[in-house]
């Protein structure tokens, strides 16, 4: 069977679905086809998920300390049972939520696996979408316009095969039945460092292993070793600039053992069970695209600052473009595709600009160039750094690590970069990622008046702190 539809989006995640309902509030006849569930890794493999078990983790942790604020709790136990049913119901629910944004916006859901075919009988250009149904009938969805959005999946180290149950992906890893009593972390990137600390704070005994000469090699280094610092301090072993030999990796009945090589020797680790975060890989075999112009490059789909491909008509968006693998990048992505196809001329973004977000304890934030980045494009930079531990805000919540560093040019007085580590500094990035936007200066963020006592207090502070004009600091 076949149908005509605007647009049609391949892939349900958070880039796909986004783009849909942006196509369908423009007035376009929309499909999406899933192959799983709609909501995709962020929702069911990512960010909610882990997101979910990362609070019930950290309630744990405070909860072992509550002495400090007065409150005598006698034996605080753990039932990891009920930690993932929590974290199942808050993804159901988000799930129906998805669903029901399909519905309310009239776009048509295709559940099987969908693939791209060339110029066929059904049109003369390729981006026709040949669905392969759960009873494994065939139906074609011919569009106007394709959005690519297969999102990305769990890569391995060449040699090192996950098999689920000793070495395991952040998949598997979400789905524990039980917590190990010790479990070795390769890779020290975003998604490592939030498991070190989760894992850390349901009492599992952590080992991270990191390939680059720090943890979090793409933040500000102040950051990277403030957060290895705080880890360490909590008892978790981090070893960077060691590099994991695969053909040492053995598993069985007493768990993982495995050499890293490091610049000084190579060491033995050994672990419960081993969590392999090593980047992600982009969904882009299979799906059709050799019966098309679309491009590939070094594993990802290029795109135009529209989102289109090689073939204007089919655009890609999310993961499997690479840059900014994160979800309020896919899903702004989504937008602009949807906004293009559709005739509009959609506001596009730099990538530096996307705030990046990590959920450990304490949490990092930062949006814009690190002071490496910004020192290596020949800025002359004047730069603050304030620590959250005399703010009263911290105080009272009894969470005062971290800072927050403001880099700005000397020149043109531009913010070029904001970097905190501290307690709850994603729920204020946005703030500096706005006045980024908005081309606003440090004097003109410190002018905002910020409520007191609250954490943001320490930004504003922070941007007077550039030119020497804060008040407590
Ligand atoms: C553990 C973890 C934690 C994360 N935490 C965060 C976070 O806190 N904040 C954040 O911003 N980002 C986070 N991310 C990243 C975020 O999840 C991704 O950037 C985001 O999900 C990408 O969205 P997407 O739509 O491009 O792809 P996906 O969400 O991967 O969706 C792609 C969809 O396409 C479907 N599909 C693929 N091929 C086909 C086919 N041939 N036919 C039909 N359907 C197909 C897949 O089934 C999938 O549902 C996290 C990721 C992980 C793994």
């Amino acid at each position: 069977m076949t149908h005509n539809f605007d647009v049609v989006v391949l892939g349900g995640g958070i880039g796909g679905y986004t783009a849909a309902i942006r196509a369908a509030q423009l007035g376009k006849s929309v499909a999406i086809v899933e192959q799983d569930k709609l909501g995709g890794t962020c929702l069911h493999r990512g960010c909610i998920p882990s997101k979910a078990l990362l609070r019930s983790a950290e309630l744990f942790a405070a909860m072992k300390e509550s002495e400090s604020y007065g409150i005598l709790a006698e034996g605080v136990k753990l039932d990891f049972n009920k930690v993932q049913t929590r974290k199942t119901a808050i993804v159901d629910q988000l799930h129906s939520g998805v669903q029901y944004l399909m519905k309310k916006n009239k776009i048509e859901v295709f559940r099987g696996k969908g693939c791209i075919i060339g110029p066929s009988i059904f049109s003369p250009r390729s981006g026709t979408v040949s669905v392969e149904q759960e009873d494994g009938e065939y139906l074609s969805l011919v569009p106007n316009a394709l959005i690519i959005a297969t999102g990305s999946r769990p890569r391995s180290l060449p040699g090192l095969s996950i098999d689920g149950e000793f070495l395991l992906s952040s998949d598997d890893a979400l789905t524990m039945e039980a917590l190990p009593a010790s479990m070795i972390i390769i890779g020290g990137g975003v998604i490592g460092v939030e498991w070190a600390s989760m894992l850390s704070d349901f009492g599992v005994q952590v080992t991270v292993v990191e390939y680059a000469p720090r943890l979090l090699p793409g933040e500000d280094e102040d950051v990277s070793r403030e957060l290895e610092r705080l880890l360490k301090k909590r008892g978790v072993t981090v070893h960077t600039g060691a590099k994991v030999l695969p053909e040492t990796v053995r598993t069985g009945a007493g768990g993982v053992t495995l050499s890293v090589e490091k610049k000084n020797g190579t060491l033995e680790l050994s672990a419960d069970k081993a969590l392999v975060c090593v980047g992600r890989q982009a969904n882009v075999e299979g799906i059709g695209l050799e019966n098309t112009d679309v491009k590939i490059e070094n594993g990802f789909i290029r795109v135009n600052d529209f989102m289109q491909t090689a073939e204007s008509h089919i655009y890609a968006v999310g993961d499997c473009i690479g840059g900014v693998q994160l979800a309020h990048a896919a899903s702004h992505e989504g937008i602009m595709a949807a906004e293009h196809a559709a005739g509009r001329n959609p506001h596009g973004y730099a990538a530096h600009r996307v705030p990046r977000c990590v959920y450990s304890r304490p949490e990092i934030a930062s949006v814009g160039w690190t002071e490496r980045q910004a020192a290596e494009q020949g800025f002359e930079l004047k730069i603050a750094k304030l620590p959250f531990k005399p703010l009263s805000k911290a105080l009272v919540y009894g969470e005062t690590d971290g800072f927050i560093k403001v880099i700005a040019n000397k020149r043109s007085n531009d913010i070029l970069g904001v970097h905190m580590i501290g307690p709850h500094v994603t729920d204020f990035i946005s703030e500096a990622a706005l006045a980024q936007l908005l081309e606003a200066t440090p004097w003109e963020v410190g002018q905002t008046i910020h409520p007191h006592p609250t954490l943001s207090e320490l930004l504003g502070e922070a941007m007077m702190a550039v030119d020497g004009q804060s008040i407590s600091f």
